[in-house]
């Protein structure tokens, strides 16, 4: 609404719920109805799961305009906040992404990524050949060519869907096959990746996306009032690079979750060359790796 914007210049994460949640209050008080949240809070809603469509139905109740419209005007007014959103990845040094941002997928680079691989790993020599025409095949096609993938929440990429802070990206996993996830998972330091995104750089669907998290988690809290940020799958595209200055932090988990395999990976490698000077970690843990 006119002259009243609490996002504009906001840093917030889904997780911190006390970023975002007292300047949503504030800016969905003109729409809501007379005691609004007081019926949000009586009405019983034992019957809702966390991720239930129901707690949107009930803000929709007592709203003075559609919630479809309502989150529509709140993905606008988040364009001019910015959003701690996380990139998982594998890789020898994050200081290349503080350095150069978060570049877009140039396949013919990840395609030199992977044949510095397999010179390195001769053990591969055997299924070379069908790699390398898997990997003319990939690089020649465009879907997806442009695109960065941004997850709304840390934990789920760490959690749930290790597999990028593991192997690296999915469509180097696709080109190299099963076989060669060994040797992905000696390869590089599993990172996780921090970004400031400014939303106005997102997608119209993302920040809709966003906008629809933070209104049902609201309506929930009005309940609830467990101050928890419920784990979420939720991720933004981005057909633009990040630069270098956007990069808030990176960390590599101790423990990752992989859904290729439905287990738990100890991560033995602490830290990058990147990574701020710190007391020795302990290592030793049963990782896959042989660092
Ligand atoms: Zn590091």
């Amino acid at each position: 609404m006119a002259g009243h914007d609490p996002w504009s210049g906001a840093l917030f994460g889904w997780a911190d719920q006390p970023s975002w949640y007292d300047r949503l209050s504030s800016w969905l008080a003109p729409y809501l109805g007379r005691g609004a949240q007081r019926r949000l809070t009586k009405t019983p809603a034992e019957h809702l799961y966390l991720d239930d469509l129901g707690w949107l139905a009930r803000l929709d109740d007592v709203l003075t305009e559609p919630v479809e419209a309502v989150t529509a005007a709140l993905a606008a007014d988040l364009a001019s906040a910015t959003l701690r959103v996380f990139h998982g990845s594998r890789v020898a040094n994050a200081g290349v992404f503080h350095r150069d941002g978060l570049r877009r997928r140039d396949r013919a680079a990840l395609g030199d990524d992977i044949r510095d691989m397999l010179d390195r790993n001769p053990e591969f020599n055997w299924e070379r050949a069908s790699i390398e025409e898997r990997l003319d095949r990939a690089v020649a096609e465009k879907r997806d060519a442009s695109r960065s993938y941004l997850g709304l929440d840390g934990r789920f990429l760490v959690e749930e869907c290790g597999h990028y802070l593991l192997y690296g990206s999915e469509w180097m996993q696709g080109v190299l096959g099963w076989s060669a996830q060994a040797m992905l998972l000696r390869t590089g330091v599993p990172t996780l990746i921090e970004i400031g995104l400014p939303l106005q750089l997102a997608e119209h669907g993302g920040t809709n996306a966003v906008a629809d998290r933070l209104l049902h988690e609201w309506s929930r809290q009005q309940v609830a009032r467990d101050g928890r940020s419920p784990l979420i799958d939720c991720t933004l595209t981005l057909d633009q690079d990040i630069a270098g200055e956007a990069i808030l932090s990176h960390s590599h988990p101790r423990r990752i979750f992989d859904p290729l395999h439905h287990v738990w990976r100890s991560n033995a490698y602490a830290d990058c060359p990147a990574c701020k000077p710190k007391a020795p970690a302990e290592t030793g843990d049963d990782g896959e790796s042989d660092h």
